[in-house]
């Protein structure tokens, strides 16, 4: 079914977005949740599992301490509030990955609530609001065998892997977010990519939309100005950055329409065709399920010490939006210029780059220009190519004392990325550097006179300009080893 879109600047104009995201959280943590099995993604399907997480009868669970730790670090970062004591809750519904038939979750007690996260958008600061971060366990994954797609749908059978089943998992809900117009879907973008940046530095998840270990729930709502709020959707699983602004536009888009006809936006779960970027409709929430939640009875409540709490607090990192700020001090560069920078993933690497002795503007010129087109062309993410920022400080250096221009050093780069060892061994066994021996390069440029008597007599007459195609002569005859400056004073002093 093709959807009836108004065009983004057009509904924006009569109708106002809100916005929420609900994000989950795989945590980094060694085992599951209430079990001692690893969490080791891409392992053989059912070889992290025991009678806990396969929710065998008589099986206990217990919680997993680091996993209490890690929420508190997530809760503080966002400037929440820490329960001194709170509970888990049995959520009940049936589903094939879910091996208990019910989830440890948290209900109405969560271990964080009422935070923010401030996120720049567009130059304004937008105070993302937190309800609450609260603990629970992931289910297994169902995996769909002979249909075209990997969906249920056309499917000749369904296996299901329990290896995730029970890994901690921490759901960051945020408040409403309102007033922010055509920037909207910008600013759900930012929100999820500020939140993923924090939780990385936090080092509690490795944060991997691609491979689920962040994934996120897009709530999209729009009235006219002045109008109570509208009717929501909640668009599931949304796993990548692009896809949360993709899904936000087009659910204004999409909702618009219904509107401006005179209909109802029904409550209901969408899916995102990454394909495409549209979303469908999927379960209807018009009637909410009961999930008959109660407290879980095999665990005890968490009362985590204040002591303890406040060592937490003491140990977190700096923020990355203070470090950006920090960074961009140090080096004197424009905001347009950082975010460049961390859109191309290369801040930890100008970071490392300038702390291996390479200047700011250096190590942004390398890792921005010629290493982010190699990562591009091979389809490789920056951090992945085989050049180190040691590496990429010392060809820095190299060029910056004449030993190389900028031909060489990408030369250099590409042995560097060709295994052929570090800048000064490559520099050495290729003959890399730039002819500065003045006894060559006089030679050269003699050759180059004799060579073009036409273009000699020309700058002899004045035409300094025809210089330009002695020194292309020389560079050409050096293997574009040889100092061009100096190659020009040479010429010019034989000359004029
Ligand atoms: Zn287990």
């Amino acid at each position: 079914m093709t959807e009836t879109l108004i065009p983004f600047a057009e509904a924006i104009e009569r109708y106002e977005p809100v916005i929420g995201l609900e994000t989950h959280v795989e945590l980094g943590t060694r085992t599951k949740m209430f079990c001692g099995c690893v969490t080791t993604f891409g392992a053989e399907p059912n070889s992290q599992t025991c009678p806990v997480c396969l929710g065998l009868p008589g099986s206990l669970p217990v919680v997993n301490r680091t996993a209490i730790e890690y929420t508190i670090r997530i809760g503080l970062a966002l400037n929440c509030t820490i329960a001194e004591w709170c509970r888990f809750a049995r959520k009940n519904y049936f589903y094939p990955d879910m091996p208990k038939n019910f989830q440890i979750s948290q209900y109405d007690e969560p271990l964080c609530t009422d935070g923010y996260l401030d996120v720049e958008v567009n130059g304004k600061t937008v105070r993302v609001g937190i309800e609450r971060v609260h603990l629970e366990e992931d289910t297994g994954k169902s995996l769909h065998v002979g249909g075209a797609t990997g969906r249920i749908h056309g499917a000749e059978y369904s296996l299901v892997d329990y290896n995730r089943a029970g890994i901690p998992l921490v759901e960051i809900v945020t408040r409403p977010v309102t007033g922010t117009g055509e920037d909207a879907p910008v600013a759900a973008r930012l929100y999820v990519t500020e939140l993923r940046d924090l939780l990385r530095s936090l080092g509690v998840s490795d944060v991997r939309m691609e491979e689920g270990s962040l994934r996120c729930d897009v709530n999209t709502s729009l009235a006219p100005p002045g109008a109570p709020w509208g009717t929501r959707t909640e668009t599931k699983n949304v796993n990548s950055l692009r896809s949360v602004e993709r899904a936000v536009r087009f659910e204004i888009e999409r909702q618009a329409a219904v509107l401006d006809a005179g209909g109802r936006v029904i409550q209901e779960t969408r899916h995102l065709h990454e394909d495409t970027g549209t979303t469908t409709s999927g379960r209807s929430k018009e009637e909410a399920q009961d999930y008959r939640y109660f407290p879980e009875p095999d665990l005890v409540p968490v009362a985590p010490p204040r002591d303890w709490v406040e060592q937490i607090r003491a140990s977190l990192p700096e923020a990355p939006a203070k470090v950006r700020a920090r960074l961009r001090a140090e080096w004197n560069v424009s905001a347009l210029e950082m975010d460049a920078i961390v859109n191309a993933g290369a801040l930890d690497l100008v970071v490392q780059t300038v702390a291996a002795g390479a200047s700011p503007a250096d190590a942004r010129k390398w890792w921005l220009g010629e290493l982010s087109r190699r990562a591009h062309d091979t389809g490789t993410e920056l951090t992945a190519l085989p050049i180190t920022p040691a590496q990429v400080a010392r060809i820095a250096e190299l060029v910056a004392a004449g030993t190389l221009n900028d031909r060489l050093a990408r030369d250099v780069i590409d042995a560097v990325l060709a295994g052929e060892g570090d800048p000064d061994a490559i520099v050495e066994a290729r003959g890399l550097a730039v002819v500065s021996d003045e006894g060559a390069l006089t030679a050269a440029v003699d050759e180059a006179i004799a060579a073009n008597p036409e273009v000699a007599a020309k700058i002899r007459d004045g035409k300094i300009a025809a210089a330009g195609v002695l020194v292309g002569a020389v560079r050409k005859a050096t293997g574009g080893k040889a100092d061009a400056a100096r190659v020009r004073e040479l010429i010019l002093e034989r000359l004029t």
